[in-house]
């Protein structure tokens, strides 16, 4: 089993399942007493916070790319970055750390073109939706990607700032992210990518008609699999 480590606190909600999930998989396939090789860096999501809001993406990424290096002295062989939104600096984490990055929107698109959908809507910060760094990815993987009207966008973005990262989840915001759902698959969308890691504490897969992509189970189980797919360590269930 490779030893993974995880960048998080972006915010710290949504890096909890993280943790359970990447270990229930790998309980999962190696069975008895297995659990997963893991490290955490978890910054403190103030900070990130008003970096994103200052624009400076210079120094986040420097931030978590430090963060990612002293993972990588700390034995992780490969990371992820609990977050759809910081993908915009991934590349400033891979060359600070010199480890690979297990990006979500690459996890994101495999687990959608398993499914033979084409066309897919996307929920997440203005950053996610809007820039390229996201939304090009998926559509270089043959995806047609969808995004709300800007003002329901202002709103998806509201919600995740001013309540799912301080872990506030409101029944009238579940009924608000249903409706614009809605719209997304009414304009087209096949299935709707969850694209930021705490609208799964909002939405499951029971609110909405067609299949949702929630990135944190996706980008977690992702992360098991490569944890598995080639020992480093050899481990009792894989010898
Ligand atoms: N966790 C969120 C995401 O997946 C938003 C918080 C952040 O800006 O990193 O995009």
């Amino acid at each position: 089993m490779k030893t993974l480590g995880l960048i998080g606190g972006m915010s710290w909600e949504s890096t909890v399942p993280y943790y359970r999930l990447i270990n229930e998989t790998v309980k999962e396939k190696l069975g008895g007493f297995h659990s997963a090789r893991l490290l955490l860096y978890s910054v403190d999501f103030a900070e990130i916070e008003a970096l994103q809001q200052a624009g400076d993406w210079e120094t986040a990424g420097r931030l978590l790319g430090e963060a990612g290096a002293a993972l990588a002295r700390g034995g992780a062989e490969g990371l992820a970055l609990c977050t759809n939104t910081m993908h915009k600096v991934a590349p400033q984490v891979e060359s600070l750390s010199g480890l690979p990055l297990l990006h979500i929107a690459d996890a994101a698109a495999a687990a959608i073109q398993q499914t033979g959908l084409q066309r897919v809507g996307l929920l997440g910060t203005r950053f996610t939706m809007e820039q390229d760094f996201y939304v090009a990815r998926l559509r270089q993987q043959g995806l047609e990607v969808l995004i709300p009207p800007p003002a329901e966008r202002q709103e998806v973005h509201r919600v995740i700032f001013e309540e799912l990262v301080l872990g506030k989840v409101l029944e009238a915001s579940r009924r608000r992210y249903q409706e614009i759902i809605a719209g997304l698959l009414q304009a087209g969308a096949q299935g709707v990518i969850l694209g930021c890691t705490e609208i799964g504490l909002l939405i499951d897969s029971q609110d909405a008609p067609a299949p949702l992509f929630d990135t944190t189970s996706i980008h977690a189980h992702y992360a098991a699999e490569w944890m598995l797919e080639s020992p480093s360590h050899p481990t009792a269930g894989q010898r």
